[in-house]
């Protein structure tokens, strides 16, 4: 039975974590082949918002064409005596999980990179307006934050009012981002964590600081302080800093407390300022992937909506893949561009000297926060495509990571040990050792827990010797 007897289509909980492939999608709202397209959430003043309307500009669901995907624009707008504009990036991040309560309909992402899908089955049951979507975010809205008194919702199809109000849009994130800047980690002691994302990766736990902004680029320190104090038991909740075990990684006693609890004993440390060792996880709707490539040794950046192949021969889907799921998997991080602006960016890695290649799309938005003398040094897909390309290119602009090629070692693993090969026994050295070590296979995950892996041999050679003796 339905949660509301006039949606045609169930809504609930279940349906969070729902999928929607494009075989069984009726019609698809923004996503990747779509430039323009965006969700926003406004505070206004009560005589702007009239209670449970709901508007449609452009074409409705049962106007769309089965198979196509739209230009698309939500926006809803608020009223309350308590609603602040610093609440608004929280009211709309929780766009994606109503929208995810309704059977057949999924939303991924957010801000400028939403990728809706509706299915043909709850089409098919009748759900074939905007106007049923409205009406249920309108309830859950007020009565999941009962401190909205008056919401309208605003959909948007038409492409030419989806390309105006989307660069309006642009501006208001990058306002809203701006005002949480400046603001440093030593300066509160209280973080904020969020579990929205725990329905597609379970053991996902975003810690938000004020200068480590959320994977997806939607909360900010300022909007987590906001959406604990207004929903305490929601999923966004407050982190006692406790004591601090290391500075340049960012390992903090009650981080590492609360993100154990919150991921069921899963994940039992974090290290907030590097991609190796105990990283932050990974949820599935990060804004971008830095990845690790051991042939330079430092760090791609690839952000979702690049289309091409990143240097090292991955399209982001692939990265996402290797990165995504709640786990901590060295050298793949699920990052925010904001997160990029921060001076705590991969601080224990080397931050954007360790940088090599990003697409020059990204480069572009977050050139002012890279060091100066570094800028051209970044590697983008106008000066290298393949990771030979990329060497010549770090080689010739004398990149920092050139140096470290230098004091390189390669460990090569000549010949894999027997099954038997114990620890400590005289010919079984460990390689590799890990927490926990996935392997996905098959379509199988197999997670080896506190995995150490033997070779017979282990051969370590300098890159330079290696070189002189090729060459
Ligand atoms: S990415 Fe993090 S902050 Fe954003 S909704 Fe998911 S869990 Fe919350």
């Amino acid at each position: 039975m339905s949660m509301f007897e006039d949606i045609p289509v169930d809504v609930g909980v279940i349906y969070e974590g729902e999928r929607i492939r494009r075989n069984d999608m009726y019609v698809e709202l923004g996503g990747p082949d779509i430039k323009e397209k965006f969700e926003l959430a406004r505070v206004k003043k009560p005589e702007e918002v009239e209670d449970g309307k709901i508007n449609i500009i452009g074409p409705d669901l049962k106007d769309m064409e089965e198979g196509k995907s739209y230009p698309f624009g939500i926006l809803i707008e608020v009223a309350g005596p308590q609603l602040e504009e610093e609440l608004e990036g929280v009211i709309e991040r929780r766009i994606h999980e109503y929208c995810n309560f309704i059977e057949g309909f999924m939303h991924l992402n957010q801000r400028y990179d939403i990728w809706l899908r509706l299915s043909k089955k709850s089409f098919q049951k009748g759900l074939n307006s905007f106007q049923f979507i409205g009406k249920v975010l309108h309830r859950l809205f007020k009565s999941e934050l009962p401190i909205i008194e008056k919401m309208q919702v605003t959909f948007i199809t038409d492409p030419a009012k989806v390309k105006e109000l989307y660069s309006e849009a642009l501006k208001i994130y990058e306002a809203r981002d701006a005002r949480a800047r400046g603001l440093k980690d030593e300066e509160v002691d209280k973080f904020y964590g969020c579990i929205l994302c725990q329905s597609f990766a379970p053991t996902h736990v975003c810690v938000i600081t004020p200068q480590r902004y959320s994977n997806c680029g939607a909360i900010s320190w300022f909007d987590g302080r906001a959406a604990a104090s207004i929903d305490p038991k929601g999923p966004v909740f407050t982190i006692e800093k406790g004591e601090l075990l290391d500075p340049v990684k960012g390992e903090y006693s009650g981080v590492n407390e609360a993100v154990k609890k919150k991921s069921l004993g899963e994940i039992t440390r974090v290290w907030l300022y590097t991609a190796f060792g105990y990283p932050h996880t990974s949820c599935g709707c990060f804004e971008g992937v830095a990845f690790y490539i051991p042939e330079v040794d430092g760090f791609g950046i690839v952000h979702r909506g690049y289309r091409d192949l990143a240097v090292n021969g991955l399209a982001f889907s692939t990265l996402a893949d290797s990165t995504a799921g709640g786990r901590q998997v060295d050298g793949f991080h699920g990052i925010s561009i904001e997160y990029m602006r921060s001076p705590k960016f991969l601080q224990a890695d080397g931050g954007w000297s360790r940088v090599v290649w990003l697409p020059k799309e990204v480069k572009e938005r977050v050139k002012s926060f890279i060091p100066a003398e570094l800028v051209d040094k970044i590697a983008t897909e106008e000066n290298a495509k393949t990771i030979d390309e990329l060497k010549a290119f770090l080689k010739e602009r004398n990149h920092p990571v050139v140096e470290r090629w230098k004091e390189e070692v390669t460990v090569a693993i000549e010949e894999a040990a027997p099954a038997e090969a114990k620890e400590g026994g005289s010919s079984a050295v460990p390689v590799v050792t890990a927490a926990a070590l996935p392997i996905t296979a098959g379509g199988f995950k197999i997670i080896l827990k506190d995995a150490k892996i033997y070779a017979k041999k282990v051969v370590i050679r300098s890159l330079k010797s290696e070189k002189a003796e090729k060459g």
